[in-house]
Parts: structure tokens; sequence; C-alpha cells
């Protein structure tokens, strides 16, 4: 990996140096999805044209060279993650469906009456609701890991609830809300000496900070490409070679057999048995060049830079009069929610796409969280490594410019 410079990322992706209403754009929606780099646009396109075919089936040049990129981007997932094998990753459409998987194949298999799975209040509605069907199909408990007054993930009382009937603990990495960073680490330590399994999210930690989850010894790590400058409709599933073993197929159909007659099926090996019909092939060729563009830099400078400039958001808008922001200001990655007096998110948002601003406003589909601040909605400003100081100071002298706007007490 070289270095890294905000800039030279920043000159790689082409819809950053587009105008939006008249502004040029200044993207702080990374939390909701990344833009692309020119070598990922490159990289789909070159796959269609000169690449495109189906995967593991037909003995023709195409088919193999489709199917050598398919593989190659499991390797690149592994070797992303830290994960030892290719055999490892299962290849799924995002965050949402790798938690659905596991829910419906391990946890139809483990969780039982009686048992509990602990979720924390930060998370994102995938990481609950997944738990909640599939507690309501097997008369298990999901229970709610509470928060601390300042918000981070309440630990005495995560020791306390942990016991022999939990089955699962499911944690983000990092929070889409708050941007808080979680002890993975110490957590899934914890919940191993109740022989729970940890199935972490990893969506809001992948383009941030370099992860690694064999030092996590997670048992189940899940991300979406989108949110890692690849395409939509593509992410990973890592999960422990042994615990991937045991498990059953979830989908089934074409290219997850073995050998099909109707007295009896037999499922092809992992991960392939959890990849039913034809995939999303451009998507991981897509993600491959992702992973590669990201990892053409260094990674420890990349998440030192961004501390830095996310720190420098808390000061820019510490300035705004009536701006809260929520959630704590340290061990975080760069999402930064907050409300300002006098305006709705929606019409804070909405002032700011006119300046070509692009935050999200809403309940950022982790409702319990935002409850946790007694709020319904929010705006949250979310950065990424192409972002810079000069971004928030536009978006700071924005939000001055409405708070002047506002009628004063
Ligand atoms: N978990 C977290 C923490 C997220 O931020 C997101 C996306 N906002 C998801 C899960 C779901 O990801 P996806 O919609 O790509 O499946």
């Amino acid at each position: 990996a070289g270095g890294f410079t905000p800039e030279a990322a920043r000159a790689d992706v082409p819809a950053l140096h587009r105008t939006v209403n008249g502004h040029p754009l200044v993207w702080l929606d990374n939390a909701a999805t990344t833009q692309k780099p020119r070598q990922v646009i490159e990289m789909l396109g070159t796959y269609y044209s000169a690449a495109n075919s189906n995967i593991h089936r037909g003995a023709h040049t195409m088919a193999r060279e489709a199917t050598e990129a398919y593989e190659a981007g499991r390797a690149a997932v592994a070797d992303f993650l830290g994960a030892p094998s290719p055999d490892s990753v299962v290849f799924v459409r995002g965050t949402t469906e790798a938690v659905n998987l596991v829910a419906q194949s391990w946890g139809r298999a483990h969780v039982g009456p009686g048992d509990d799975i602990l979720v924390p209040v930060l998370e994102h509605h995938s990481d609950i609701v997944p738990w909640q069907q599939l507690a309501a199909e097997r008369r298990a408990r999901v229970v709610p890991v509470p928060l601390t007054p300042e918000g981070t993930i309440d630990q005495d009382t995560f020791a306390d609830l942990l016991s022999y009937r939990t089955q699962l603990v499911a944690i983000s990495h990092a929070s889409n809300v708050l941007g808080t960073i979680s002890p993975v680490r110490e957590m899934t330590a914890l919940a191993h000496r109740y022989g729970a399994k940890v199935l972490v999210d990893g969506a809001q930690a992948v383009a941030h900070l370099p992860v690694d989850v064999t030092e996590l010894d997670a048992d189940f790590y899940a991300f979406s490409g989108h949110k890692i400058f690849g395409p939509t409709g593509i992410g990973a599933l890592y999960a422990k070679p042994e615990v991937l073993e045991t498990m059953r197929p979830w989908q089934g159909g074409g290219n997850m057999i073995e050998d099909v007659t109707f007295a009896r099926t037999a499922f092809a090996p992992v991960p392939h048995r959890f990849e039913a019909g034809t995939g999303h092939i451009g998507g991981v060729v897509g993600l491959l060049s992702a992973l590669n563009w990201l990892s053409g830099f260094d990674r420890e400078a990349v998440a030192a830079y961004e501390t830095a400039l996310t720190e420098y958001a808390h000061q820019a808008l510490g300035t705004v009069p009536g701006l809260e922001l929520i959630g704590p200001a340290a061990q975080k990655v760069g999402v930064l929610t907050f409300t300002l007096a006098g305006c709705t998110p929606e019409e804070t948002a909405a002032w700011l796409d006119n300046d070509g601003i692009a935050v999200r406003a809403g309940h950022h589909c982790a409702q319990p969280a935002l409850r946790h601040y007694n709020l319904e909605s929010a705006t949250r400003a979310s950065l990424a490594l192409y972002n810079t100081k000069e971004d928030l100071d536009q978006l700071t002298t924005s939000l001055l410019r409405l708070q002047d706007q506002q009628p004063t007490a």
C-alpha cells in the first residue's frame, strides 16, 4: 500500500466533481452509500464489454474467465477481512441479506424455545428485525442490550444479560447513527465464554477501519459493497469455517448442488451451497476493484486522517448555534448526527441540498437508537476518506446561514 491523501482519493471519484443545484457537490451521505472511483466504474464496463458470462458451468473461455474473476473476488474479500480462507466467504446482496442468511440457516438450527439473542439498542434495523422474525418462529427472545446515557453499549448490563441461554450476540462494529466503534473483540470474548456465537455487522466499519475477523474472533462478519466504494447489490458474509461447514443451505436452486435426483439432492460444498442461482458476478468484479482501490492507500493513514477530520467536524459544527450533536465524540468513525433548533431534520437536509450538500434526514433505520435520545428523526452528515475540511466548512457555513434565517427567540 502506498501513502494517502484525500486529494488523490477525490481525484479518482467522478461523482464528486459534479454540481448539484448550481454548487459543487459536497457528498456527506457516505453512511447511506459511498461514491465510486473510476477504477470500479471502468471495471464494470470492461467486465460487461469483454468478459460477461455465467460462471461455474459451460466449458468455454469466457465462462472460465468470469469464474476466475468471481473467485478472485472471493479471495480478495477473504484477504481484506483477514479470513483464514476464501471458502469462509459467501457472496450475498449486502449486510441485510447476510444477517437473514445467518438467521435462517444457523439460527433455525441453533435457536430454540427459551433461548436469547442479545442485540444492542444501537443496531440498524437489519440487525434487529431478522432476529425478531427468527425469535418469533423459534419462540426465543431478542433481548435489547441498553445504552449508557452517553450512548455506548452498557457493558455491565451486557455481562449480566449473557447466560448459557444466549445463543447469539449481534453487534455492529461501528454504528450508522452515532459512528461509535463498539468493543467487539472484548464483547466477543465474553460471549464465547457462554458458548454464544457472535455476528458482527461491519457495514459502517469496513470503509474506515482495517478489519481482521480472525483477530476479532467473530463467528460471522457481514458487510455491503456499496458502503465501501463498490456496487450496490453485492456484499459478503464471512463465517468461521467450522461454523459454516455445519450450516444448511437457506435457498435452493442452481449452482448450489452437487447432484439432484427426485429421491435425494446433495448440496455443493461451502461456500457454494449458500449461493443459489446466478449471482451478481459483475458486482463481485466491481467489489474486487473497490477493495483493490482502497487497499492501494495506507489504511492506517486513512483511519488517522478520518479521525482527525471527524474531530474537526465536531469543532466546526460546535460553532453553529442551536446545533446539538448526539452520541459520544470519541472512539468513532465519521458519522455526525445532529438536531438544529427551530428546523426539522427534513428542512435542514433540504436547505443543505439547495447548497449542493448531501446529508440524510430521518431515523437512519435505527429507531431504537434515536429513541434513546428521544428523537424520531435527525440530520446525519457522514464522512469518507475523500472528504475534506473544506467540505465541513461548507456544511457549517450553510447551517450558519440557515440559523440566520430563523426568527430569534
Ligand atoms: N448495518 C448498518 C450498521 C448499516 O449502516 C447498514 C446500511 N445503512 C446496514 C446494516 C444495511 O446494509 P444494506 O442496506 O446494504 O444491506
